[in-house]
């Protein structure tokens, strides 16, 4: 199922949550809205649900207007963060919920309800606790449990708002992986929030970045991280330093000092933006060059923390652990690959 939100605005009290925000989600895609906190994330997933009413524009289900639809008539599949399961109800229970509560006409009978929820706890993997009650789960057993029920409905659309956001890092870590496997089997239409990147570079087919209830760019994990389309994002996505910097004559420079870094199409003030694995070393007059004012051990690389000599700017680098020049305190260095935006 398609689903597109036409310019819509949200306002809350004339407070603007969204700005006439546009997005086509593909059918079968698994999208990630990430943002920072207060960004229209879980606002614009509402409006797709119907839990909220947008103050102008359209959501789409395919080519119908769901703009009037209730939560029910839209058929959404829902996992929250603290979405709670209900309490009194065992796991099957709680799966069949959905079914059981359908009126007459569009109900199951008894024995499809429960082979249908039997399969689901099968394909998150909870077969055999059926019998037990969301007490005797674990965190990540219930949010295992939520998406079942949330499946068990025949979503047309499967939101889902930090799903995995109370757990622990490595439960979290292995819920990604097994959600993603279960959306490739099951190939629902899925809309996922976070504001954790990694989360969203790891498992999203498209990531729709957004900030202060605008969406800044959308795009493939490999597209937004390699070609940010606003300082925002290149700062938002991965690790990056920032310098002032100006543009003269297609040529760099840093406080008065030119680069060996040619921007034939920009002129004046502008950012440059690069990520601290992005570098090389390099002498000379042309180089970005500085003090190391800190360094240490990430796993397999050296982060050096540089401040640089012609302004007291400073950056990191990455160097594999074991280079030699990790040992220097003066490095010489120029990005690789970067980008440049106006000054804002
Ligand atoms: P988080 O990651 O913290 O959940 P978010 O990106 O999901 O943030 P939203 O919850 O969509 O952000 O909120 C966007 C803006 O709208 C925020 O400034 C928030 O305070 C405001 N807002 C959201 N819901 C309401 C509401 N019911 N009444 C008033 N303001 C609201």
């Amino acid at each position: 199922m398609n689903v597109r939100a036409e310019k819509v605005r949200k306002e809350f009290d004339r407070f603007p949550a969204l700005h006439d925000v546009s997005l086509d989600i593909h059918s079968g895609e698994l999208i990630a809205l990430l943002g920072p906190s207060g960004s229209g994330k879980t606002t614009l997933l509402r409006l797709i649900a119907g839990l909220e009413r947008p103050t102008s524009g359209r959501i789409l289900f395919g080519d119908e207007d769901a703009s009037d639809k209730s939560v029910q008539e839209r058929n959404i599949g829902f996992v929250f963060q603290h979405y709670a399961l209900f309490r009194h109800m065992n796991i099957l229970e709680n799966v069949s919920f959905g079914l059981k509560v359908r009126p007459r006409a569009k109900r199951p009978a008894a024995a499809e309800i429960r082979r249908r929820a039997m399969e689901l706890l099968d394909l998150v993997q909870l077969s055999g606790l059926e019998k037990r009650f969301p007490s005797q789960l674990s965190g990540g057993q219930r949010q295992r449990v939520a998406l079942a029920r949330a499946l068990a409905i025949e979503p047309r659309v499967l939101l889902l708002d930090e799903p995995f956001g109370a757990l622990d890092a490595q439960v979290r870590r292995e819920l990604r992986k097994w959600l993603r496997e279960i959306h490739d089997r099951t190939g629902h239409t899925t809309v996922f929030v976070t504001h954790d990147q990694e989360e969203a570079l790891e498992l999203a087919d498209r990531l729709c970045v957004m900030s202060q209830g605008r969406i800044e760019q959308v795009g493939t994990p490999d597209a937004v991280y390699d070609t940010p389309a606003s300082p925002f994002v290149f700062g938002f996505i991965g690790e990056s330093s920032r310098l002032p910097v100006t543009v003269e004559n297609g040529g760099v420079q840093l406080a008065g000092q030119k680069l060996d870094l040619a921007a034939p199409d920009a002129t004046g003030a502008g950012q440059l933006f690069f990520r601290p694995h992005d570098v090389e070393l390099v002498e000379g007059n042309t180089a970005l060059g500085g003090a190391v004012v800190a360094s240490r051990r990430v796993g397999g690389t050296r982060r050096l923390e540089i401040e640089l000599s012609h302004s007291s700017h400073r950056v990191e680098i990455d160097l594999p652990f074991d280079h030699p020049a990790a040992e220097r305190s003066r490095i010489g260095f120029r990005p690789r690959r970067w980008r440049l935006y106006p000054a804002s």
